[in-house]
């Protein structure tokens, strides 16, 4: 028998925080994954810092991720970067070093829309076909499926994504970034529910009179008497999580998928993941996490989606590999799921 080596693509993650290099096989192998978070001191991300962070970084990533897949960069055969949405001056150290690689060792590039990415891996991680996704992170909140070619937007955020309420939340009482996972320690140690706007405009959620209305509860004169922090993360996870999985639900019941797909650095945690299951099981539908490897933000995803669209259509030329940081998912056609 002869053994064909499979070709390998290299795919980078760079939209915000996490600059990642994933180096994945036309088969869905992942050879390796290695992701440089940046964390600021305090406060939140300023671009200008993680760019400077990112920039002096970004080759030891390669480096590892190559060092770890036990191959060089001339046994790479197509370049794949995040294109799309995320911060302007950190799309565009991804996307310059990206053409330069795919120029100097000639090789095809594409250009990937990262929020695509995460239900794609998600669709491969977890073997599933065509799922409805909720995908909660620091920078999105979408609930989407495919539809006519596209996948869809059925449900987002009008304004903070649900991972950065969190992560604000947690910065307000002294809590470093991210915050996430620390709300949710608190919150396993409360039952008490403190009453907190639930904002669902028809489809579409809005999550940040809520970010006001629990800072307002932690400078009250009651807290620490009446109410502890711990309730008040309980009663922000509550309604917070409440609100994602009443639009998931109906999102299930208009498009009748019979799989959901929780991905995104939020889909760690597991109040949201036993709430989301719950409707899912309520609807017959199978339900899946997204491994947390590559739920949050990470180069594997970029580098199949590049390899799923490349297989289905080329490359793109260097011209059309221009950032676009606003670009949403639905205006994006789907060639590799006709
Ligand atoms: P991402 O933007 O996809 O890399 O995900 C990062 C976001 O996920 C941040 O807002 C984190 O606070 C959030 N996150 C991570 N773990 C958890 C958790 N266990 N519960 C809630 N949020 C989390
Ligand atoms: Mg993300």
């Amino acid at each position: 028998m002869i053994y064909i080596k499979s070709k390998i693509a290299l795919g980078i993650e760079s939209t915000a925080h996490t600059w990642s290099v994933g180096i994945i096989d036309f088969e869905g192998n992942v050879l390796s994954l290695v992701n440089n978070m940046y964390l600021p001191e305090k406060g939140g991300l300023h671009p200008a810092a993680v760019k400077e962070y990112h920039l002096n970084n970004f080759h030891k990533v390669i480096k590892k991720a190559l060092h770890n897949a036990n191959i060089t960069l001339k046994e790479i055969d197509l370049i794949a970067f995040s294109k799309s949405p995320g911060l302007g001056p950190i799309l565009k150290i991804g996307a310059h070093v990206a053409r330069i690689l795919s120029q100097l060792l000639k090789i095809p590039i594409v250009a990937v829309n990262h929020c695509i990415a995460h239900i794609e891996i998600g669709r491969l991680m977890c073997n599933i076909d065509d799922p409805l996704t909720l995908y909660v992170s620091g920078g999105n909140t979408i609930i989407s499926a495919y539809e006519s070619g596209r996948y869809q937007i059925f449900g987002e955020t009008l304004d903070i994504p649900v991972g950065n309420l969190l992560d604000m939340f947690a910065r307000d009482v002294g809590l470093a970034h991210p915050g996430g996972p620390k709300i949710e320690k608190l919150a396993q140690e409360s039952n008490t529910y403190l009453s907190l706007p639930y904002v669902v405009k028809g489809m579409d959620l809005s999550f940040s009179g809520l970010y006001t209305a629990t800072k307002r509860l932690i400078e009250s004169s009651d807290y620490g008497k009446k109410f502890t922090l711990n309730d008040v993360a309980h009663s922000l996870q509550e309604t917070s999580f409440a609100m994602l999985t009443e639009v998931t639900e109906r999102a299930i019941a208009h498009t009748e998928k019979t799989e959901v797909l929780l991905t995104g650095g939020v889909a760690a945690n597991k109040r949201l993941q036993e709430m989301v299951k719950s409707i899912s099981e309520d609807h017959n539908a199978k339900f899946e996490v997204v491994p947390l490897k590559y739920a949050g933000d990470n180069g594997a995803m970029i580098g199949w989606t590049g390899i799923l669209r490349y297989k289905a259509e080329g490359a793109h030329t260097i011209s059309a590999t221009q950032i676009n940081p606003k670009e949403r998912m639905d205006q994006i056609s789907i060639p590799w799921r006709n």
